[in-house]
């Protein structure tokens, strides 16, 4: 029996499956560098306060589900549950408006913690990329924001996708909306889950978030935000929506889609993808104007989203089938034990070329050796120091076909690259 398990609700990332996360991170990197944002790294962990105001106490991140720790000094620090505080913070504290041209544009992935009912889709340690635009409240971004995430998931490899959108107003919409909303909650308070009739008068609006199948029934009279946006906030949806439209990506309206947080205003959006059950949101987001002046800077508009990584992952592993181990593509035997060495060093200039090369470290017989080759799943051997070494060659064998042939050092590495077939 293992000493230690990982904790509960975190996982081992390991080969094959590893090789699906540098693919959604490489995708990433391609996508937004290509779109000009900048990526960010922040801190794992963070003061409290910054979460408790950047997040908001009615939360249930914040109520329940933040790893709140004291530092040896008695600081009350957080493990990040998000990145959007963070990434806020940071622009603040680098007075990034005053420096760099705006709007600004930011990437980011990394790993986030809540404490939550591990589950499908739902982890305590789990991993999110999402981006920031901020320092604009043009609906194009809005609309890039969307664009982006769309571009990155078609990227992976993901086209099926359901892009739903909604705008939750500004403040005085919202306040109108609230008071709407809680007289139709208190009128079916009896068919609500527990939850759910806790949060009327605390969080009305993250109630139409309920998963509980009778509470989701319960909501379908429900008041519509879409009825209570004022003049400006319908013009801005409006106009998300006319973009979204010109850059051809269907969208869904989604009038109950809201965020939990009090910081969002106008723009919400989330793309579910299929085959992940009732943890089917991969990406959720939306406009966030009133964020960065809660945190004690001056309003800054922006909109962002962030993306769940390990359920992207799943659907991935759903579509295109899980990863398989990669294998050398030379696997270097040598022929009697002067050759060794130069197994070595022959690998060193094969992988300087881009050429995956293994040696053998235990100066077995070459019948071991090639059955290593064969167990780590080779594509070539090749075997040095035979009679071929007099004319400055090796032999290249391929294990799948048994077919063998003569080449010199100096093309080897071409011959094992990409006209090879090597690569
Ligand atoms: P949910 O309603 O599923 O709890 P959320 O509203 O809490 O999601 P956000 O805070 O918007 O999620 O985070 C964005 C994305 O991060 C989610 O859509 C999801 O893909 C992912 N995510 C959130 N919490 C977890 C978790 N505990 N484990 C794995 N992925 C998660
Ligand atoms: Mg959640």
């Amino acid at each position: 029996m293992a000493a230690f398990a990982a904790p509960r609700g975190t996982r081992d990332l390991l080969s094959p499956g590893i090789a699906r996360w540098q693919e959604m991170e490489s995708a990433a990197r391609r996508v937004f560098g290509a779109a000009c944002f900048q990526e960010i790294r922040t801190p794992v962990f963070e003061s409290t306060e910054l979460f408790e105001r950047g997040v908001g106490d009615a939360t249930d991140i914040v109520g329940k589900e933040m790893y709140t720790f004291e530092s040896r000094s008695g600081k009350r620090l957080t493990l990040r549950p998000e990145n959007t505080a963070g990434v806020a913070r940071a622009f603040l504290e680098h007075g990034m408006r005053g420096r760099l041209p705006m709007p600004h544009k930011l990437w980011y992935a990394g790993p986030m913690f809540r404490y939550e009912r591990p589950q499908k889709g739902r982890q305590r340690q789990f991993h999110q990329l999402g981006v920031e635009i901020l320092d604009t409240a043009s609906p194009m971004a809005d609309a890039e924001a969307v664009l982006v995430a769309c571009e990155f998931l078609r990227e992976v490899g993901l086209s099926d996708l359901v892009v739903e959108v909604n705008s939750l107003g500004d403040g005085e919409d919202r306040v109108r909306y609230r008071e709407a909303l809680v007289e139709f909650l208190r009128s079916v308070a009896d068919r609500l889950d527990e939850d759910s009739v806790g949060r009327i008068e605390t969080n009305p609006l993250r109630v139409l978030d309920s998963k509980n199948r009778e509470t989701r029934k319960a909501l379908e009279g429900a008041p519509s935000i879409l009825d209570f946006l004022g003049e400006d906030s319908a013009e801005h949806f409006a106009a998300v929506k006319e973009q979204l439209d010109a850059l051809g990506i269907a969208y869904r309206v989604v009038p109950t889609l809201v965020r939990g947080l009090d910081y969002y205003s106008r723009t919400t959006f989330e793309i579910q993808a299929e085959g992940l059950g009732a943890q089917s949101t991969v990406c959720g987001g939306g406009r966030y104007d009133g964020l960065v002046e809660a945190l004690g800077g001056p309003p800054v508009s922006a909109v962002g989203w962030a993306l769940g990584l390990e359920r992207l992952a799943m659907v991935l592993d759903a579509a295109k089938g899980e990863p398989s181990p990669e294998g050398p593509t030379a696997f270097l035997v040598a022929i009697g034990d002067e050759a060794r060495s130069d197994t070595h060093l022959l690998a060193r200039d094969l992988r300087r070329k881009g050429v995956r090369a293994e040696v053998s470290f235990s100066g077995a017989g070459i019948g071991r050796q090639m059955k290593a080759a064969d167990r780590r799943g080779s594509r070539f051997v090749v075997l040095i120091g035979g009679e071929e070494a007099t004319r400055h060659a090796v032999a290249v064998k391929e294990l799948e076909t048994g077919e063998q042939r003569e080449v010199p050092l100096s093309e080897l590495a071409d011959s094992l690259g990409p006209e090879g077939g090597g690569q």
